[in-house]
């Protein structure tokens, strides 16, 4: 273990949370789109693209669209989602699993977390649909690239009669009992932004079995023409298809898809053989179940070795102390050694814009427990209910996992978090 006043160099250049990758086939189809004059959003790749996905994730139709944000959209509006409905969704997620919901008018309710995948509990969601008997739509994501606990989150939603949107934004090439995340839910999404396992730079794609449901949204995302020989417009529309350069870049990806899974894994491997004499869990999943994509690689401090910290709205503070440490110093360590790390992905419930929207944990109301975090003082809620993810928000983050930081950048990653808790 290096000491404080051991010299390390910065690195030179970063590393990155998670970047693109490319491979040189990605450059082909592009430019095989450009010497054809398929700039747009009809064309080989695209058609290539829909078809090599649908293999791979074992669904009968895919529809290439310009984000993982317009497949939710699309999927939210397949399901029917009315003005004023509550729509039953994932807590701890990024934004653009929630925001599509309210683009129709529906009003999400946020499902707690559990401690064995972070992703939605089974138990709250039952609990919610008890308080809210008439939802019918869930929409579910499974965080880092992890499948949550498809099986019993299924046979909720079913004996509830409610739709599944599975967000496998993150998850792509991840698996859960042999299948394929984005295969679970009526209408699922996966995404092609820059940051995730592959990448078009932009770009999604809704998935699903309904072959009427695919026809509705590669119709509803080129604005809605009818069969007339004029613009003839009976439904709104939306410019949400791919584009074929874009659907170039992702051709040239898919078949890496893989190989940047074995480069995740070794990563998460990596970070956990080399702190497994620290306080730190790494992020959990079902081995006999599931088998992530590891997209990110995270660490949730022990909470007897968290040091004292305080999280505004916008920026936190810490205490330093022996044996100790917390997310804050972490990731400012790392930031000086010019290595991205992350806080975990803030929970939706505590978020300004959701403040209002309602909240399930299994044994209650969540907020007084995170509002006694918020304050540092949760000794003085014993008896609060626990929210899990304001909890897992509270000590853990993500650490850098980009499939290009070599095992000696990494090591030096892995001593720099050791430092920490000196
Ligand atoms: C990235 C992401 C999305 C959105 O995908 P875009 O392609 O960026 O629109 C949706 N949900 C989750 C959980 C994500 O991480």
């Amino acid at each position: 273990m290096f000491k404080e006043s051991e010299q390390i160099e910065k690195f030179e250049p970063k590393v990155w949370l998670s970047s693109p990758t490319m491979h040189g086939e990605e450059i082909k189809y592009v430019q095989e789109a450009y010497e054809t004059n398929w700039m747009s959003t009809v064309g080989a790749n695209i058609n290539e693209v829909e078809r090599l996905v649908c293999k791979k994730i074992g669904c009968k139709y895919a529809v290439g669209l310009s984000a993982g944000t317009a497949a939710l959209h699309m999927a939210v509006k397949l399901a029917g989602v009315k003005p004023g409905e509550k729509v039953f969704c994932s807590d701890m997620t990024f934004s653009a699993t929630v925001n599509p919901i309210v683009y129709e008018g529906g009003v999400p309710v946020f499902i707690d977390t559990e401690y064995d995948t972070w992703n939605m509990d089974p138990e709250a969601l039952e609990k919610a649909f008890e308080l809210y008997p008439d939802v019918k739509v869930v929409v579910i994501a499974h965080l880092y690239g992890t499948p949550g606990k498809v099986d019993e989150l299924r046979d909720i939603c079913e004996k509830h009669g409610a739709v599944i949107i599975e967000d496998a934004a993150e998850s792509m090439g991840a698996t859960y009992k042999g299948l394929q995340t984005g295969t679970f839910g009526k209408y699922n999404a996966i995404s092609f932004n820059g940051n995730k396992i592959i990448t078009g730079f932009s770009g999604g794609m809704l998935l699903t079995d309904d072959k009427e449901a695919a026809e509705k949204v590669r119709k509803w995302s080129t604005q809605s023409r009818e069969n007339a020989p004029w613009y003839q417009h009976e439904e709104l529309g939306y410019n949400y298809r791919m584009s074929n350069v874009i659907a170039g870049v992702v051709r040239g990806q898919i078949p890496h898809l893989e190989e940047h899974i074995a480069q995740k894994k070794a990563i998460y491997d990596r970070y956990k053989e080399g702190f497994k004499d620290l306080p730190v869990q790494m992020n959990p999943y079902d081995s006999e179940k599931s088998e992530p994509n590891f997209w990110l690689s995270c660490i949730l401090v022990n909470e007897e070795a968290m040091c004292k910290q305080v999280r505004g709205e916008k920026d936190a503070l810490y205490v330093p102390e022996h044996g100790k440490s917390c997310p804050t110093e972490i990731l400012e360590k790392l930031a000086e050694y010019n290595a991205e790390g992350r806080p975990i992905w803030k929970p939706m419930h505590m978020q300004p814009i959701y403040r209002m929207n309602g909240f399930v944990t299994r044994d209650g109301d969540g907020r007084a427990r995170t509002n006694a975090y918020i304050a540092g003082s949760e000794k003085d809620c014993d008896g609060c209910p626990f929210d899990k993810g304001m909890d897992i928000f509270y000590r853990g983050l993500c650490l850098p996992s980009d499939n290009k930081m070599t095992a000696e950048q990494q090591n030096i990653i892995i001593e720099i978090v050791k430092s920490c808790f000196q």
